[in-house]
């Protein structure tokens, strides 16, 4: 059989391309078993009959050779002539592709599967590994030589057999599916990284910034949906999950956790949720953010601050589909009860008073007017501290959470640039966290940073 070199780009290598008729791989099989275990002499005969078959079953395949080692527990790669031969093949020219079973019988430790799979890559042939649907030219294959890369360094560590074999196990169950597609903000390149899509990016970057000043999920999707901006698949459909999705992805702050389904077949490339079998795998930094680390770290800790708050006043849900600033943050000081109002009035009242269904609390209603005034005096109050309070809030921004970082250095900032209330009402949906009404009037506002005034010591001041 005549063999003619064929350079393929890394961008065009896909198994399941259709080459043109004069053009084939030349492809090679590597096959290895341990005959420590009577039993795998009968794989060994059965992967090189599956090799040979397979290759000269396929019309773009020509077969370049079926490689094989047995029995060669115990030794380095330098008595596995069959490799050798193999390595030493590719070097010459006359293979296109080589593919081998698994990672494991490819290469004896993670430290030559890393050396062999990269100098192969290095001179344009790519391997695949068939169990784990890897080919080390594709994306896959990127996220291989990260994995054993990190691997190969924790084996450095500690040399014990264990550890040493450790790839074996995780790879025998399979490999972790990078989904990249069906989420907004990036596009896939031909190799299969991340690209940002800069028209996705910034409804990304606005639902981030809009969820940190007050909005709830349910109101950021109402806003998207009656503003018509495309979701995922191209239609204003939006849902507080399909917004707290997004809140919640570590792709847009450039990392990448492969934990929901892993290949379990790479014949069929049939997928499976990862149900805890697997181990996680977590890529810091793995391609361009679309969201600030900080800013991404501070929307999970506000999330998780609004879950603590709607436990403690056991309510279901902050916001409302009027998008009132305050719904759900104005509590009765008598019985604990969420302030309502009715769409259209201006009064705020007890949920537990006359009128409503347990008609047990004695507290009197508040208007919105009146709410609107003691938070301008609470407002003032703490304007006029401001001296004092700006030592705590550097603190915080040098040394707090990246959500107290973040509201420190607002209220350094808004208290200001905005010294009275009628300009920092703006930013009120986000200023202000808590309302307690006591006899008609608000008792304690609790602001962003945590700081609580109580009402009538802007008075006493
Ligand atoms: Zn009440």
């Amino acid at each position: 059989m005549e063999k003619k070199l064929t350079v393929i780009p890394p961008n065009q290598i896909n198994s399941d391309a259709k080459q043109p008729d004069n053009m084939k791989y030349r492809v090679a099989a590597y096959c290895r078993v341990s005959t420590e275990q009577e039993e795998q002499l009968g794989s060994f005969a059965n992967q090189i009959t599956y090799y040979t078959e397979y290759i000269n079953g396929k019309e773009e395949y020509q077969l370049a050779g079926i490689f094989s080692d047995e029995g060669i527990s115990g030794t380095g790669t330098r008595k596995r002539a069959g490799f050798r031969s193999m390595i030493a093949a590719c070097e010459a020219g006359k293979i296109d592709l080589v593919l081998t079973k698994s990672i494991s019988r490819f290469a004896r430790n993670t430290r030559d599967c890393l050396h062999y799979a990269r100098h192969l890559k290095s001179l344009g042939i790519p391997v695949i590994f068939e169990k784990e649907g890897i080919n080390t030219m594709e994306a896959s294959g990127e996220l291989l030589f990260t994995i054993l890369s990190s691997l190969a360094q924790e084996e450095s560590r500690n040399i014990s057999e264990n550890t040493r074999w450790g790839i074996r196990s995780r790879f025998q169950q399979g490999i972790p599916h990078i989904n990249t597609t069906g989420f907004l903000g990036y596009d896939k390149d031909e190799a299969g990284h991340l690209i940002v899509n800069q028209e996705q990016a910034k409804v990304v970057r606005r639902i981030f910034q809009d969820f940190l000043e007050g909005w709830q999920p349910s109101e950021i999707a109402r806003k998207l949906n009656e503003e018509k901006v495309p979701g995922v698949h191209g239609e204003p459909r939006w849902a507080a999950v399909s917004v707290l999705r997004i809140l919640r992805n570590e792709k847009y702050k450039g990392d990448l956790l492969m934990q929901k389904y892993y290949v379990r077949d790479f014949l069929t490339r049939e997928l499976e949720q990862n149900d805890g079998r697997l181990t996680q795998y977590y890529i810091e930094n793995n391609h361009e953010a679309i969201v600030e680390r900080e800013l991404w770290e501070a929307a999970q800790l506000e999330q998780k601050r609004i879950e603590a708050f709607k436990k403690t006043h056991q309510i279901r849900e902050l916001g409302s589909g009027s998008l009132e600033p305050f719904y759900g943050k104005i509590f009765c000081s008598q019985c604990g009860g969420r302030f309502v109002k009715k769409r259209g009035k201006s009064q705020w009242k007890c949920i537990n008073t006359a009128g409503e269904k347990r008609k047990t609390c004695q507290a009197q209603p508040v208007s919105e007017e009146k709410i609107e005034e003691q938070l301008s005096l609470a407002w003032a109050e703490l304007v006029s501290r401001r001296g004092n309070l700006l030592p705590d809030w550097e603190k915080e921004v040098s040394q707090g959470n990246p959500l107290e970082s973040l509201r420190a250095s607002q209220m350094q900032e808004l208290t200001g640039k905005y010294p009275a209330w009628q300009h920092a009402a703006k930013k009120k949906r986000m200023l202000v966290l808590e309302i307690l009404v006591a006899q008609g009037s608000v008792s304690t506002v609790t602001f962003m940073d945590g700081i609580r005034l109580k009402a009538g010591e802007a008075d006493n001041a």
